[in-house]
């Protein structure tokens, strides 16, 4: 391992790269995969036909690039979102990662910066190193909320180009008052900001109108970003899009490479969305049992913090990292996100949250932190 990191920094790296590790989620195959939040529901056989078929037709095509606009795509993605959305409001990239990496890559840059509140997506400083954007670590309170006066102070304080709202936030699971959103929003407008609002989880919110789309309109400056990883079940497929007034369009379209996306991404995600009933009818199931894994953990003893995305962050466990470790002695894989006395587990199907909660009831003796539980 430090052979094969000698090496590489023998190479004439980028010095703000030096030192950096790349994202790592542990890939352990395992029977129960509840680390990365996808969504664990098997596809519905009448969507693998569907898109089956899209990708033979589209394969008959591979000789010629695809359409690198994706009309159709985001003609259909328009029409999933509602809110008087159109094809010319919408962009799609290689997942959402893509497409932040695509903001950061026009927006950001050398001798600029990117502001979130920590805990958050753990990818947001990697992708703000890759395109050479100085990463700022905002705060949040002490139970992980985020008010108004407090992002605003920030924003103010830093000044970033680009401020990223992540609403349900990973890893806490709760989305944000739209005050907090508007208040950044007027915060950065001061200075000419850009405001993500990253939504990856917004279909699992217990309420379907808390979303920053209501708050596109008149705001040009607001881009709004979601995925087919997660409600779709679509992680495999790499679909990421966004929502923001068409000259945002216009600008991404200055870095984005030709043909980004793949005939074959097209087709399936085209094929996906034409059965989005089929495909989203999982969520209810999956909001049902991270609501059950809520409440049981609050009946153990723990913390579990209110969710709004498809996973369930809980803390008061006195050793969270021997926690991890005893479940996956059970083939339950959970996510160790690094902060001491905190574990986060994603909503699976009932059988998959059944073990979850079994495991952790057989391991959690002597493991629930006095001083936080109640
Ligand atoms: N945003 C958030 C908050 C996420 O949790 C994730 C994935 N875990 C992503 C974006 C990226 O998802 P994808 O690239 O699969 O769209």
């Amino acid at each position: 391992m430090s052979t094969s990191l000698d090496a590489m920094n023998s190479l004439p790296l980028r010095e703000d790269l030096r030192g950096r590790s790349p994202y790592g989620a542990p890939m352990i195959e395992v029977p129960y995969a509840l680390n990365v939040n996808e969504n664990t529901h098997p596809m519905p056989d009448e969507v693998v036909d569907a898109i089956v078929d899209g990708v033979r037709l589209a394969a008959q095509g591979l000789n010629r690039y695809p359409d690198r606009d994706f009309v159709a795509l985001r003609e259909e993605l328009a029409a999933y979102l509602g809110h008087g959305l159109s094809v010319e409001n919408l962009w799609a990239a290689n997942g959402s990662n893509e497409i932040l990496q695509q903001i950061l890559q026009v927006f950001g840059g050398p001798g600029r910066s990117v502001l979130s509140f920590t805990p958050t997506y753990s990818m947001y400083p990697l992708l703000a190193s890759g395109t050479s954007t100085e990463f700022i670590a905002g705060h949040r309170a002490d139970d992980f909320s985020l008010s108004a006066d407090s992002a605003v102070r920030q924003v103010a304080e830093h000044r970033p180009n680009v401020t990223i709202l992540c609403s349900p936030n990973n890893p806490t699971g709760t989305g944000l008052d739209q005050d907090v959103i508007t208040a950044v929003y007027d915060a950065a407008s001061e200075f000419n900001g850009i405001v993500v609002v990253d939504e990856a989880y917004a279909e699992f919110a217990r309420d379907p109108e808390q979303t920053a789309l209501t708050l596109l309109p008149g705001r040009q400056r607001l881009i709004v970003s979601r995925t087919m990883s997660k409600a779709f079940a679509l992680a495999g497929a790499r679909l990421g899009y966004f929502a923001a007034d068409p000259s945002v369009v216009d600008a991404i379209m200055l870095v984005r490479l030709p043909y980004h996306l793949s005939g074959v991404t097209q087709a399936t995600a085209l094929a996906a969305l034409r059965h989005c009933d089929q495909l989203l009818s999982n969520v209810e199931d999956i909001k049902h049992q991270r609501d059950r894994i809520v409440e049981t953990l609050t009946t153990l003893g723990l913390k579990p913090a209110s969710s709004d995305s498809n996973f369930v962050f809980f803390g008061g466990v006195t050793d969270s990292h021997a926690l991890w470790e005893d479940l996956l002695t059970d083939g339950v894989l959970i996510r160790d996100v690094g902060i001491p006395g905190y574990l986060r587990v994603t909503a699976g199907t009932e059988e998959e949250t059944t073990a979850f909660l079994n495991s952790l009831e057989r391991h959690l003796h002597g493991q629930v932190s006095p001083a936080q539980s109640s």
